[in-house]
């Protein structure tokens, strides 16, 4: 693991948060960019190195947030950086369906190797998160020749028109946007804490619905997100995704694991459905994959993957040569250093430092998580009500005292820990410290 950074791995703040230069920018910035891209915290940054960013006044803040779980390896990867600049002076665009490149097979092969399954796996690369699920959509669709599309309650799959649809909650992503696609089904799902269901019950729930509501024959692709990351950091109970594999398998329904945030060494394994011993059909992959290039994928069956007619899908910038250069260099870091590892190392350090948080303050419900990939559920004290006004707080004291953690849940009541896996204990320390005084202060102010 590379144990010299070129930023210092410590919280330290110059100025007010926001500084001066932010102000001044953000002050452009309303003039400029559209007032729909909201923004947690206008603070901007400068630079980076691990899971520190240093904004523009020169203050140094704890990322635990990683951009939404893309910097896992941690912040402008000198590696990275050496192999896109490498790659951007040779060759940044062919258009892979005119003519190939090296990288994007790569990129394949290792998709290849490192998703669930031993079967031949075949893939294909595009730019985001959402354009992947678009295209598993597009993939099962042609491969089971059905319509119907389920996703679960809580999910988030992206922005576009047809994942908006596949993404549970209206506010704020969808509301004033439609209409959307047909044939797309929410259906619920197990979240251990609020419906105290074990897997198999959750499971039960979740196929009788299927079968009084949608019919499983309809059914072409079934999308999970092994941790469901927006939705709140919400892990389905032990059993619930063997039962639903086994589900799709018995009904020929394409079982697809979104792993666009939870994939990539984040939860201490390549892929998170491993944890929960479920071998998909398809996967897709974005976020971690390329250390903030953007690149994504859907890997899977070869036969699935295959039964799309050439020209079926593809786009003009996917599997873009920098970002693929990119990746490349990603998945080697991941190797070498351990990352995987790496991960489980800070969700022991986070189990160790804030695992007793609901014990400790009234307002935190439940601490949850895997690798470095937590959710902690502020409630209503000694009710498991939703308190999204306590997680505005919480969040509003961290990013004015320089930590920048994440907000999630259908009720924005989940407060998201999603530091680089390479961060230390002794930042998880301090920016632990920073969160539980907004805990008390918040309590305080309540009584
Ligand atoms: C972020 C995310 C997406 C959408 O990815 P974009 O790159 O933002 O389009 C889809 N699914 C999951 C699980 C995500 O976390």
């Amino acid at each position: 693991m590379s144990s010299s950074f070129s930023v210092s791995q410590e919280r330290k703040l110059v100025t007010a948060l926001p500084g001066p230069r932010s102000i001044a920018l953000q002050e452009r910035r309303v003039r400029a960019v559209s007032a729909g891209a909201g923004t947690l915290a206008n603070i901007y940054m400068d630079h980076g190195a691990g899971a520190i960013l240093v904004d523009v006044d020169g203050n140094q803040i704890i990322d635990l947030g990683c951009g939404i779980g893309v910097t896992t390896i941690g912040h402008a990867h000198p590696e990275v950086a050496a192999a896109a600049a490498a790659q951007a002076g040779k060759l940044t665009h062919t258009l892979f369906t005119v003519t190939p490149y090296e990288n994007y097979v790569r990129v394949a092969e290792k998709l290849a190797e490192i998703t669930p399954g031993d079967f031949e796996k075949h893939s294909i690369l595009v730019n985001t998160g959402a354009e992947a699920v678009e295209n598993a959509v597009k993939i099962a669709r042609k491969y089971t020749g059905r319509r119907a599309i389920v996703s679960l309650d809580h999910a988030f799959h992206g922005r576009t028109n047809l994942t908006m649809a596949m993404t549970y909650r209206p506010w704020p992503e969808r509301v004033g946007m439609g209409p959307f696609p047909g044939e797309i089904y929410s259906v619920p799902t197990s979240y251990p804490y609020q419906d105290g269901l074990s897997g198999e019950e959750a499971a039960e729930k979740t196929i009788d619905y299927i079968q009084t509501h949608i019919g499983a024959s309809e059914i072409a692709a079934f999308f999970v997100e092994p941790i469901q990351g927006d939705g709140g950091i919400v892990i389905p109970a032990p059993g619930y995704f063997k039962r639903l594999s086994e589900f799709c398998t018995e009904n020929g329904i394409v079982f697809v694991s979104d792993e666009i945030q939870a994939g990539i060494a984040r939860t201490g394994a390549w892929y998170g459905i491993e944890h929960h011993g479920v071998v998909p059909d398809l996967v897709t992959t974005a976020k971690g994959i390329a250390g903030g290039f953007p690149l994504a994928a859907v890997t899977g069956r070869a036969e699935i993957m295959d039964a799309v007619q050439p020209g079926g899908i593809g786009g003009t910038f996917g599997g873009n040569p920098v970002s693929t250069a990119a990746a490349l260099a990603v998945f080697d870091i991941i190797e070498r250093d351990n990352l995987i590892d790496e991960a489980k190392r800070v969700e022991k350090a986070l189990w160790a430092r804030i695992g007793d948080w609901a014990d400790k303050f009234d307002i935190v419900g439940d601490v949850r998580g895997k690798g470095a990939m937590f959710g902690v559920e502020l409630v209503h004290p000694g009710t498991k009500k939703p308190f999204p006004e306590a997680l505005a707080f919480v969040l509003k004291h961290a990013t004015t005292n320089g930590v920048i953690a994440l907000d999630a849940g259908s009720w924005d009541s989940v407060l998201r820990i999603m530091p680089s896996v390479v961060i230390s204990e002794a930042l998880i320390d301090d920016a632990a410290s920073v969160l539980e005084e907004a805990f008390t202060l918040f309590q305080a102010a309540q009584q």
